[in-house]
This record gives C-alpha cells, sequence and structure tokens, in this order.
C-alpha cells in the first residue's frame, strides 16, 4: 500500500500507514478472521491512504472474549485504583510525546487542518486521560443510615460501592476520531471496565495507532481491544453481542436508535451521544465582532461536522444585515485546502459519501427559496471540499433548518424578541448545545436556562474541557460524557447490608 505524502510529514506517521493496520485482541495484532482490508482514503484527495484489516463477527467475538477474560481474571482487576490511574496518567504522556504523529495521521485520514489537529484533537486526548486517571483512586460509595420498622433493636452497617460495569462496547465516529476514542477510554478505564472499541471505517488510523500505546504504557493485555470494521457488521455485532455489558455509542440519531435495538437482547446498559441542530442566538446588544467572529467559529469548525455545530444563527433583527454580513465575510475568506498545507483554515469534508450528503442539503434549501450569501456549492474537483456557506431566507420548517447537515451550512436567522427565539430554539427534535451572544448577564442566564440543550456557551462557542459534561437532551442521546457525571455511565451501585 503507501500513498505519495510529501517525505517532510511526519516519518512515524507515514511509516504507520505505508503497512496494513491490524486488529488488536487480546494484547495481539492479526488479521481479520476472514482476511479481509478495506481501504481508508486521503479525503483532500479522494486517493486511497492506508489498508485495514476488517474486522467482523468472528473477530468481535474474540475481541469480547479478550476483555471478558481481562475483566474477569487478573492483573486488570486485581489492581489498585492508583496503579489503573499510573497507567493511564503513563498513556496520556506517550499520547503527548508522540503529538506530531497522532496529529498528521488524524489530519490524513479525517482532512482536518494539521494546524488544529496538533492544537485540538490531541492535546484535548491528552487532557482527558490525565483527568481520567485522576479519577481511578475518587470513585466512591456512600454509607447510611439505616431504620427497619419490622426489625426493631437490630442494627445495621449500610454501604454502597461504585463498581465497574463489566465488558465495554464502545463505537465511535469520524469526525474527532482521536478525541471521541478518550471520551469513550477513559471513563471507562478510570472505573476498571475493559474494552472493546469499533472505530468508524472512514477514520480507523488514530485509534489503531493508540491501541499499540496501550500496549506500550503497561496495560494488561485484553482491557482494550481495537476492531476496525464497518458499522453494519462489526458495529452491529457489538451492540448485540450477548456478553457485553455495556454500549457507548457517538454519531447519527438514526443509527443510535439502532443500537438501542441491538441492545435490547441482553438489556446491557446504553448511552449515547448522537446529533444535534444547534441554536445560536446573537442579540442586538451583544458585542457584534465577536459574536460575528463566534457565530463564524461556531458552524465553520472542523468544517461543521460537529455534533453540537452552531447551525441555525438567529439573530436580532435591528443587526441582522449588519451580522449576516459579517459572517458571511469570515465565509469567503476561509482559506480552503488540503489539511497538510500550513495556512490551510478549512480542509475537506470526510469522504465522498458527506460531500453528496451535505450538496443534498443545499440543493434542497435552494429548491424551497433559500439562498446563500456565502459559498453554496462544492469547491474545486478533486478531494471533498464544500464551500463555507451561509443560507439566508430560510423557513423553519425547511430541511436545511430541521435536520442536521454536518457540513459548513449555516442558517441565518432573524428574531424579534427573547420569548420568540427561545421557542423557536427549543423547536428541533434535538438538544445537544445552544449559543448565546449578549452583553447583559440576566439576560443570558435566564435565557440559558430555557434552553432544553445539554451544554449552554454563553458569549463564547465550542469551549471543552475534560471537567465539563457534555451530552444531549431529547434526540440528542443519552448520558453525559467527560467530566464526574461520565463516571456514572461505566459503574453499577452496589448496596451492600449488614447486621452487625
Ligand atoms: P454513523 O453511521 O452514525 O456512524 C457512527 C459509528 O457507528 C461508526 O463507527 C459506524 O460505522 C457505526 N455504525 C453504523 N451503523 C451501525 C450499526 N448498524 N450498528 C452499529 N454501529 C454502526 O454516522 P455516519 O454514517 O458516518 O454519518 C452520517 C451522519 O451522522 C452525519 O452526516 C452526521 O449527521 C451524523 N454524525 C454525527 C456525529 C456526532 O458526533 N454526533 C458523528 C458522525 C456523524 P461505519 O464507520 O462503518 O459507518
Ligand atoms: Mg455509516
Amino acid at each position: 500500500m503507501g500513498i505519495a505524502i510529501s517525505p517532510s510529514i511526519d516519518p512515524k506517521a507515514s511509516s504507520f500507514v505505508s503497512k496494513t493496520a491490524k486488529i488488536l485482541i487480546g494484547g495481539k495484532w492479526s488479521e481479520a478472521a476472514s482476511g479481509k482490508t478495506f481501504d481508508t482514503y486521503n479525503p483532500a484527495t479522494g486517493e486511497v491512504l492506508a489498508r485495514v484489516a476488517e474486522g467482523d463477527r468472528e473477530d468481535i467475538e474474540r475481541a469480547v472474549k479478550a476483555a471478558r477474560k481481562a475483566f474477569e481474571v487478573g492483573p486488570w482487576s486485581t489492581m489498585t485504583a492508583s496503579e489503573r490511574g499510573k497507567l493511564m496518567w503513563r498513556l496520556a504522556d506517550l499520547l503527548e510525546k508522540n503529538l506530531e504523529e497522532f496529529a498528521t495521521l488524524e489530519s490524513l485520514d479525517n482532512g482536518k487542518p494539521l494546524s488544529i489537529a496538533r492544537a485540538a484533537d490531541v492535546p484535548l486526548a491528552v487532557d482527558l486521560f490525565r483527568y481520567m486517571a485522576g479519577w481511578a483512586t475518587k470513585i466512591e460509595g456512600a454509607t447510611f443510615p439505616i431504620s427497619v420498622p419490622y426489625a426493631p433493636g437490630a442494627k445495621f452497617f449500610a454501604y454502597t460501592r461504585r463498581e465497574p460495569v463489566g465488558v465495554v462496547g464502545q463505537i465511535i465516529p469520524w469526525n474527532f476520531p482521536l478525541l471521541m476514542a478518550a471520551w469513550k477510554l477513559g471513563p471507562a478505564l478510570a472505573t476498571g471496565n475493559t474494552v472493546v472499541l469499533k472505530p468508524a471505517e472512514q477514520t480507523p488510523l488514530t485509534a489503531i495507532r493508540l491501541g499499540e500505546l496501550f500496549a506500550e504504557a503497561g496495560f494488561p493485555d485484553g482491557v482494550v481491544n481495537v476492531v476496525p470494521g464497518f458499522g453494519e457488521t462489526a458495529g452491529a455485532a457489538l451492540a448485540a453481542h450477548p456478553d457485553v455489558d455495556k454500549v457507548a455509542f457517538t454519531g447519527s440519531t438514526e443509527v443510535g436508535k439502532l443500537i438501542l435495538q441491538a441492545a435490547a437482547g441482553n438489556l446491557k446498559k446504553v448511552s449515547l451521544e448522537l446529533g444535534g441542530k444547534s441554536p445560536n442566538v446573537v442579540f442586538a446588544d451583544a458585542d457584534i465582532k465577536g459574536a460575528i467572529r463566534g457565530a463564524a467559529s461556531a458552524i465553520f469548525f472542523n468544517h461543521g461536522q460537529c455534533c453540537c455545530a452552531g447551525s441555525r444563527l438567529f439573530i436580532e433583527q435591528p443587526i441582522y444585515d449588519q451580522v449576516v454580513e459579517g459572517v458571511a465575510e469570515q465565509a469567503k475568506k476561509i482559506k480552503i485546502g488540503s489539511g497538510l498545507d500550513a495556512d490551510t483554515q478549512m480542509g475537506p469534508l470526510v469522504s465522498a459519501e458527506q460531500l453528496a450528503r451535505v450538496c443534498g442539503f443545499l440543493e434542497s434549501g435552494f429548491s424551497e427559496g433559500a439562498k446563500a450569501v456565502a459559498g453554496g456549492k462544492k469547491h474545486g474537483d478533486k478531494g471533498y471540499f464544500v464551500e463555507p456557506t451561509v443560507l439566508v431566507n430560510t423557513n423553519d420548517k425547511m430541511k436545511v433548518i430541521q435536520e442536521e447537515i454536518f457540513g459548513p451550512v449555516v442558517a441565518a436567522i432573524p428574531f424579534k424578541d427573547t420569548a420568540e427565539v427561545a421557542a423557536r430554539a427549543n423547536d428541533s427534535i434535538y438538544g445537544l448545545a445552544a449559543g448565546i451572544w449578549t452583553k447583559d448577564v440576566s439576560k443570558a442566564h435566564r435565557l440559558a436556562e430555557k434552553m432544553r440543550a445539554g451544554t449552554v456557551w454563553i458569549n463564547c462557542y465550542n469551549i471543552f474541557d475534560a471537567a465539563l459534561p457534555f451530552g444531549g437532551y431529547k434526540q440528542s442521546g443519552w448520558g453525559r460524557e467527560m467530566g464526574k457525571d461520565s463516571l456514572e455511565l461505566y459503574t453499577e451501585v452496589k448496596a451492600v447490608c449488614a447486621q452487625i
């Protein structure tokens, strides 16, 4: 295999893509049981980037067995919390040491600018593992005063233990491949679970490379298993597996519902982080320049391929024209190009399929009367690029307003007052995030309370921290990732009651 990438790119990344990427099961790297492979593409060129073993049902079967063994039999299950935390910290150090390689692989596989992968994706993943390493020693229970009317005079000692759920299946998307792996693996490992991870078919490389670091950090065999492959085969087998205790999924709401159905067989625990159609509200009393920059980055960051992208931009009427013009100007200035070029601000979409999807949404919007004041079409004739687009003349019933586009397309919508905008902002099946831009502190917090969304950003957007829980209301998901809340997704509570 191998690709014609510039020799100036990170040599370790270049060497990694030149070999067939394998499956990690029980500490061993292997081909798929079927012997099949699939290709992953460089979205900037559409050319084959690397060849990857195509895991399927049989590989998932072996991986779940390995994870079960690692969970039931030592050394992972007998390790102290402190030892577990130290391993996670060591993993974070190794990831940081290999930052350039991981950032390069992420940029090649996903298309995002290398500068962004260096500054955001990899450091955020490092930070997440460090944050979660700290939690390993802080998983606590409680004691309870027991009053039993039918056992007069008896004394009891009752307490809770927070225990790992067991074997966890994790299925992740392609928009932040490494970071999504970290969000999933961090809390699962801090709480003592074992994992089978299935990365997205478009972007499996950093998850596979991360698998190597787990061994290097000293994690016992089988604690983390990585099975690249397709959703309909490997993913579905993992979600349905009767010996998997929990499945955690990030991706489309449509597939989230399939995961739920698959999980019903053994009633495994489910957590879901799904789509969004997040409102971003700019009031006339905002710092307008800051709000314009913020609104543009809320939608154009990661090419709009963010579940929390600020895709419905509500603008108070008196400043509507000014903000639309400002965001359109920002959109037109964005330098589009290969993620590896130093001056690129926006790379290609992840795949030909996504390009077709986003262009389909644009056509649908135009056919219903929307107009583009910036962008509006595919960019260039090589790779999967689309122009940063600002739509006007929409109405709330249009497909481009109701459905997640997952591309660099924002609709600018005028509004009159706070009550109106709160109702329209919440008029969505989703509830992942929301933005508010105003200098009026009271107004901001009053509206934040009204937003039916898991995250509300005030005078900022896309601010993430390992300590801050993230997740959705309504059809944006079940449960919260990151922060202390994520530990609940990966633990069972056991009440122990003893007569003393
Ligand atoms: P997707 O199908 O939901 O993919 C997410 C993950 O689920 C991938 O690993 C995928 O494998 C796997 N999967 C697919 N079908 C499955 C099944 N039946 N059982 C188990 N796992 C399954 O997302 P997509 O098709 O790549 O993108 C479609 C749309 O989803 C996007 O346009 C966007 O609207 C949304 N999306 C949302 C997020 C988010 O962060 N919330 C992320 C990505 C996409 P494959 O890689 O083989 O498909
Ligand atoms: Mg898919």
